[in-house]
């Protein structure tokens, strides 16, 4: 039994090492991504009643290596994460998605009541002196602070409800959004909806996925949306890709929508032809 336990163990080993590496490699590579310019920001329009309106952008980061090529957000945004790189990549991002919005606005080539979305991540969030970093970054780039919106998800806030609460109020303060990303997925109590500034909940899209088909998707994405009302939020629905789950999620009344049945993220030049298509 002793044997198998040590043989159970180098396979463990064997198996990890290789991963390890690559991880480091990914590391290292991160390090330079910024210097070496390999960054790049994806922008997917979000819309109101039927494709009719458009209503803003989420912003999606990109890296591309000149090896690797496109390297996924789900790999690398959790090394930037553990290593706490998150910190200034993330910045970055909302810098260039502030600076971009504001030429947009500025340029007619989207309509004033419009927003643009940027992912926080649990590092970010948690950054004691967070406020005074956007603060900086909305001088800096003359973005009206209306026209953004933060996405956090449910955990990021649970992980320290009471500063996350009062990082919340400290934005809506500032005029900012806030939406919860990934609404249902995480844990969390449904107590601190009635009681936070929130504006929107994104309804997850693994519940969408088969929204046609699953009877329980359908129910959840229903009683999202009828929860988010009835406490005053606007709901968001992600990964729409087809004319049949738009129509069941406009049946529960959602009211914005956002995946490739519209528009695949995009990088900025594609943005002015895809908005004026909308409007
Ligand atoms: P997310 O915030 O939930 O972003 C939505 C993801 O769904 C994006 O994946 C988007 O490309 C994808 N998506 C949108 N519409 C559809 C659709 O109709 N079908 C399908 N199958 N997928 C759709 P992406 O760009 O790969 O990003 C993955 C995750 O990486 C994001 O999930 C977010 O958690 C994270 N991420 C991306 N950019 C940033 C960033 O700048 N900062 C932080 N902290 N996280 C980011
Ligand atoms: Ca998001
Ligand atoms: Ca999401
Ligand atoms: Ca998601």
């Amino acid at each position: 039994a002793k044997r198998d336990g040590r043989n159970a163990c180098q396979v463990y080993t064997a198996q990890v090492a290789p991963l390890d590496k690559i991880r480091v490699g990914l590391e290292s590579a991160l390090h330079h991504a910024m210097e070496r310019d390999e960054l790049r920001l994806a922008y997917q329009p979000q819309v109101s009643v039927v494709g009719q309106q458009f209503v803003g952008v989420e912003v999606l980061l990109r890296w591309q290596h000149p090896v690797l090529g496109m390297v996924a957000p789900n790999v690398f945004i959790p090394v930037l994460e553990d290593t706490g790189l998150i910190e200034p990549f993330g910045e970055w991002v909302l810098r260039q998605a502030c600076r971009q919005y504001r030429q947009w606005l500025d340029s007619g080539e989207v309509s004033p009541n419009s927003k643009i979305s940027v992912n926080l991540s649990p590092r970010q969030f948690r950054q004691r002196d967070l406020g005074q970093r956007i603060r900086d970054i909305i001088s800096e780039t003359g973005l009206p602070p209306a026209n953004l919106t933060l996405e956090i998800t449910e955990s990021t806030l649970m992980y320290n409800l009471e500063q996350g609460a009062s990082m919340l109020t400290e934005l809506r303060r500032m005029g900012i959004s806030v939406a919860i990303d990934d609404f249902g997925t995480g844990y969390s109590s449904l107590a601190y909806l009635k009681d936070l500034p929130i504006d929107y909940l994104k309804i997850d899209r693994s519940f969408v996925k088969d929204i046609v088909t699953d009877h329980n998707d359908a129910a959840i994405a229903n009683s999202i949306i009828a929860l988010a009302h009835n406490l005053g939020l606007k709901v968001v629905a992600e990964g729409v890709e087809d004319a049949d789950m738009l129509e069941r999620l406009a049946g529960f009344g959602c009211d914005q929508y956002q995946g490739y049945f519209f528009a695949r993220p995009v990088s900025a030049d594609e943005i002015p032809l895809l908005v004026s298509r909308c409007a």
